[in-house]
């Protein structure tokens, strides 16, 4: 938790004090210490805070909303929170659905959304962006001149760069293009302490540890990521489809992992359970009752023929072809995400989570978690896909659904079925967070999922903020 703030500290004419103060370095129109601004940023898309809303619950409220326009002025707000010992939340755009954003010891709100430049270098096949940039708009800048960035996640209509540089986010797309840490060059940011630190704009250096990447998946307990210098591809010129149906999970599991120990690497891989094929391509016949692979292969004309080939020609073995037009339903509902606002204000619980394990402990990961959420008193849907591979292994993503029973609130039968399907993930040899983070959901776990590095971070992190100043109670520190 945050060093506790003396009354006088949080006094009324101190938080005068800081409001002037801040205003002084960034201007008095780009701070706010509104009641209406103080509830938009109170929570972020944690389905447990979302049900706070829903219920008329008060959240907890920030002390001041800062817009800075620039690192220095971050660097100056910083600043003015260290010798103030008040605390520090960086704000991409809210979505994080951890509760990574929540200002739960008050404090500072840093939202980044003025912070928007970005440069493009063709020769280098680069761009160059602030954090604050919505995902959306750089990628359509980037399309607009003929490149890709290749991240596409669920969220990049409502989130920014640094939220995704911050949680180490994976985007539909990340076979081929990889995840948000695997596209950085360099980073710009600012520590606890105020001081900007800026790596090296280049491919790759050996010069000791990477400081600046301590701050990936941060989740903004250890600085605020200002800009980053990110690889780019050129727009891609062809892009190929396929689909399968498997009559079981192993089956298109092992298909994929032949496809990667091959060297192809389509954009796009999704391999769904039964019970997820039948939600989503009811309306493909030869799906019933067995397990989709859609695949999305993209880049040069030639290439993407060859990939198209191997891929096709792996999947046959075992799979049904069912052409391209699961791929298309794909590409045309992915963006939809109504089921969970849908059925919260009916007291169902609705939530996600996923995990990442090596292909040898794959199948058996995925039977423990859907078996441990079933167990749970309640839970009507467990159910799981699988959408980001690597030639070691794979990320599954499971989805959960149901009503507390017994006069559980649905905020403990939320907790249980999580703790249920932790443990069943750590005992599995799974990693308990593939691309969504830690924030306060998965805080109670960090400690076993991490051992030793626990402790290292604890180190760091008290070496680094020695206020204790960043985005304070996060992570289980
Ligand atoms: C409908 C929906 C779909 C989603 N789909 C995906 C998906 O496909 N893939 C995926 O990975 N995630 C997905 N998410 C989760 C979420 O969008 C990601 O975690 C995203 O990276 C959060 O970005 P944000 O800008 O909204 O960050 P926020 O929620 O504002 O912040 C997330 C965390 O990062 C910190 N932070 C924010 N900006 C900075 C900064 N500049 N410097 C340091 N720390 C910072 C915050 O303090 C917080 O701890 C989805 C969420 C929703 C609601």
């Amino acid at each position: 938790m945050v060093n506790k703030p003396s009354p006088k500290e949080r006094s009324p004419e101190k938080k005068k004090e800081i409001f002037v103060k801040l205003g002084n370095k960034i201007g008095l129109e780009n701070v706010s210490d509104k009641e209406l601004d103080k509830m938009a940023y109170s929570k972020d898309y944690w389905p447990i805070t979302v049900r706070w809303v829903l219920e008329g619950k008060t959240p907890i409220f920030p002390d001041f909303i800062v817009w800075p326009q620039n690192t220095k002025e971050i660097s100056d707000v910083i600043k003015i929170a260290n010798s103030n010992k008040i605390p520090i939340v960086p704000f991409g755009e809210g979505s994080g659905v951890v509760g990574g954003a929540i200002p739960v010891n008050g404090g500072i709100v840093v939202d980044m959304k003025r912070m928007t430049n970005i440069a493009i270098n063709d020769e280098n096949l680069t761009v160059t962006a602030q954090t604050g940039i919505n995902l959306t708009d750089l990628e359509r800048e980037l399309n607009r001149k003929g490149y890709t960035m290749g991240h596409h996640p669920q969220s990049m209509y409502c989130s920014a760069l640094g939220g995704n540089l911050s949680t180490r986010a994976a985007g539909h797309f990340s076979t081929k293009y990889g995840k948000m840490d695997d596209m950085v060059i360099s980073l710009e940011a600012v520590l606890p302490t105020g001081e900007i630190i800026r790596s090296k704009n280049v491919p790759k250096s050996s010069t000791g540890p990477s400081i600046e990447r301590l701050l990936l998946g941060a989740e903004g307990i250890l600085g605020i990521i200002t800009e980053a210098t990110l690889k780019i591809w050129p727009y891609p010129e062809e892009r190929a489809l396929s689909s399968y149906a498997f009559e079981n999970l192993k089956d298109g599991l092992e298909s994929i992992r032949k496809i990667l120990r091959r060297g192809v690497y389509p954009a796009v891989v999704r391999l769904y359970d039964k019970e997820e094929t039948s939600r989503h391509f009811y309306q493909t016949p030869d799906a019933k009752k067995k397990c989709m692979l859609i695949l999305a292969m993209e880049g040069d004309k030639d290439l993407v023929a060859l990939e198209k080939k191997v891929s096709d020609s792996v999947c046959k073995d075992k799979g049904m072809d069912c052409g391209e037009g699961p791929v298309n339903h794909w590409f045309e509902t992915r963006f939809n995400v109504k089921e969970a606002s849908d059925y919260a204000p009916r007291d169902i619980v609705f939530d996600t989570i996923e995990v990442s394990v090596t292909w040898d402990k794959s199948l058996n990961l995925y039977n423990s978690m859907i078996a441990a959420m079933k167990k749970v008193n309640g839970v009507l849907l467990s159910t799981g896909h699988a959408s980001h591979f690597y030639p070691q292994g794979v990320c599954f993503y499971f989805t959960f659904g149901g009503a507390p029973v017994k006069g559980a609130t649905p905020e403990e039968f939320h907790k249980e079925v999580w703790g249920a399907a932790m443990r069943a993930c750590i005992d599995s040899g799974g990693s308990i967070s593939h691309h969504h983070g830690i924030g306060l959901m998965r805080a109670d776990w960090l400690k076993e999922e991490l051992g030793g590095g626990f402790e290292a971070l604890k180190k760091i992190k008290k070496s680094l903020d020695p206020e204790n100043i960043m985005n304070p109670g996060k992570m289980g520190l």
